[in-house]
């Protein structure tokens, strides 16, 4: 490493906890599909931070409009109503065909709003008794970082050290709607899950299973929560992941792309027989709603409505699709994918996913492994074929040693 770098994460090092163990690069500018670090290098991001930053860096239509919106008001609170709010309520609920929006920042919180609102649902709505209500999830799950959050995961290192964790909760495999079925008795408020598994790897249900999902919700009165904070909002080429399968949830939890890439910004969107159930003074966020974030997820929710980037994500993707493909007995084991979403399992012959990311950033190429072998590729919406050609070809070179 250089040495502007090294200072940089030798500064970070002694100051931040350390509860990430970032690639050893410092950036220090950004736009669309590029990054540039302190030492002037530029790299092609294929990260997107978790695909929050779907539209590019920097999209100068989102800058826009909080630019605008900055010369104006940031944060009121919800003490008090704001001039941008109700327009992003309303086209964020048309987007999602829903009838209301409840504003949070992070994807860690819309996915708590989401459980208050199912408990509260089940009580007041379903009947069930004070106290009992369950929620099915899937194992291998990620849906954030909070105590409640990582009692339901399966991964030991998400967990251990942080209990004890909140009861309710109740694990089935993922892929396995009969293990839905089975698993949903008297109490059961709602199934959460992810319509393609993120972290785990970017892990595609079998074909069918969120179509099952919903008619076993429906058919027991159980609501169906759809996780698409990393999956929704364009990256698998429709605007949601449950769109692939023409299915529509009870619950969306958005988070991520909604915020542009800027500012976080989420949302839990249902209709009204669901999220009116929260009554004032129950559930609420200093930040949640407020007129900048609101302003920034209005001008995405707009760049969403036409489709474009759903379209590239659709088209790109089968383009990155096939030269993956082509790589399979080559370096690589095994390709899943979806739109421009994609988790390549690398042969541990040639070197770890943690291994083949640094030698991809010694040739200007950003990714991150997950869960040992796999990388996850994840590039901005606006990518170019042939930077993502390029990209190809870094990793060709870094898989053949
Ligand atoms: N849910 C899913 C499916 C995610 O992928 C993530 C983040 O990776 C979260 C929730 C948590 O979002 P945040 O990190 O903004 O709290």
């Amino acid at each position: 490493t250089d040495a502007l770098t090294a200072g940089y994460i030798a500064h970070e090092d002694e100051h931040l906890a350390h509860n990430y163990h970032p690639l050893p690069v410092v950036v220090a500018r950004a736009e669309g599909s590029w990054v540039t670090d302190v030492e002037g290098r530029r790299y092609l991001d294929l990260l997107s931070a978790y695909s929050a930053v779907n539209f590019g860096h920097l999209h100068p239509a989102i800058t826009a409009a909080l630019t605008e919106q900055l010369s104006r008001v940031a944060l009121t609170s919800r003490a008090f109503h704001n001039d941008q709010l109700g327009a992003f309520a309303a086209a964020l609920a048309e987007l999602c065909g829903k009838d209301l929006v409840l504003p949070m920042n992070t994807g860690a919180e819309a996915v708590e709003t989401g459980i208050k609102v199912a408990r509260a649902w089940a009580y007041r709505v379903k009947g069930v008794p004070a106290g009992a209500a369950e929620i099915i999830v899937a194992h291998d799950n990620f849906h954030g970082r909070t105590t409640t959050i990582v009692g339901f995961s399966t991964d030991e290192s998400a967990r251990d050290g942080f209990g004890p964790f909140t009861p309710g909760f109740v694990g089935v495999p993922y892929g396995d709607a009969a293990a839905i079925d089975a698993a949903i008795g008297e109490n059961t408020a709602a199934v959460l899950i992810e319509p393609i598994q993120g972290e785990a790897g970017v892990i595609l249900p079998p074909e069918g299973y969120l179509r099952a999902v919903r008619e076993i919700c429906t058919r027991r009165g159980v609501l169906f929560i759809a996780d698409e904070i990393q999956s929704g909002l364009g990256r698998v080429g429709t605007t949601f992941a449950c769109d692939r399968e023409d299915v529509v949830p009870d619950v969306y939890l958005l988070g991520k792309a909604l915020g542009g890439g800027i500012l976080p910004v989420s949302a839990v969107v249902a209709d009204r027989d669901v999220l009116g159930v929260i009554r004032p003074g129950e559930h609420g966020s200093t930040f949640g709603g407020n007129p900048l974030a609101a302003a920034v997820g209005l001008r995405v929710v707009e760049m969403l409505a036409s489709g474009e980037f759903q379209q590239r994500a659709l088209a790109l993707g089968e383009h990155l699709r096939a030269r993956l493909d082509d790589l399979i007995g080559h370096g690589v084991v095994a390709v899943r994918s979806a739109g421009l979403w994609a988790g390549i399992d690398i042969d541990p012959v040639v070197g770890t996913g943690r291994e083949i990311a640094e030698r991809l950033l010694a040739r200007g190429v950003l990714v991150k492994d997950t869960h040992g072998q796999t990388i996850r590729i994840a590039p901005p919406l606006v990518v170019r074929a042939t930077e993502l050609d390029w990209a190809i070809e870094q990793l060709k070179v870094v898989l053949a040693g």
